[in-house]
């Protein structure tokens, strides 16, 4: 099973990913939580993107790409694995394309989550008082929502032409847009 999980920042990609994963016993993969580790570990990669992330910016792709064909190919992701926050930019579509082309199968299906702007805003500046992401920030959120309009927006686009995409409304408790996005995976793929 392989599958992505995409929208924008603050609409629950990171809390939908982990119940879906566990339904179909794969890992759920978020660039973003491997990005802000390698930060707080200080690593050599933390290191170049730690500016980036607290700018609310893409780290570029060819860090990004090979954070990812690295994850995929870990033994516990052999049977497949759901992305989230991966692919944001065509350049990172291109690449997953590429990194599947040795298996013996390409994606399941795209979740999009979607959700209304202003009140994208408002769940991400109460994140900010529990979880204390530096990212989540008035002026940070309101550039990584302009990036994501920008960059991966229009990729859902791509996954469309695909006939992979299921676009389902991110609004409403944790539990009832879980059990949306199940009815929405359910019936494409059986
Ligand atoms: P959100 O979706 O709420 O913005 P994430 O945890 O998915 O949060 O990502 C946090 C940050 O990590 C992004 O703002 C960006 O700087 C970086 N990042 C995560 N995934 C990618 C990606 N695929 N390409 C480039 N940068 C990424």
């Amino acid at each position: 099973m392989k599958l992505l999980i995409m929208g924008p920042p603050g609409v629950g990609k990171g809390t939908q990913a982990i119940g879906i994963a566990a339904h179909y016993g794969v890992p759920a993969i978020s660039t973003g939580d491997i990005f802000r580790d390698n930060v707080k570990n200080q690593t050599e990669l933390g290191k170049k993107v730690s500016a980036i992330l607290a700018d609310g910016g893409y780290v570029p792709d060819e860090i990004t790409n090979a954070v990812v064909a690295d994850r995929i190919c870990k033994p516990d992701a052999v049977d497949g694995w759901l992305l989230d926050g991966y692919p944001r930019t065509i350049g990172q579509v291109s690449a997953l394309d590429d990194a599947m082309a040795c298996g013996d199968s390409g994606l399941d299906a795209v979740i999009a989550l979607t959700a209304d702007a202003d009140l994208l805003t408002e769940r991400l500046l109460k994140r900010a008082e529990v979880e204390g992401r530096a990212d989540d920030n008035a002026e940070t959120i309101k550039h990584r929502m302009a990036v994501y309009n920008e960059a991966t927006d229009p990729l859902l686009d791509e996954y469309r032409s695909r006939e992979l995409l299921l676009e389902v409304d991110g609004i409403g408790s944790i539990d009832e847009v879980a059990q949306r996005i199940t009815a929405a995976l359910d019936a494409k793929l059986g």
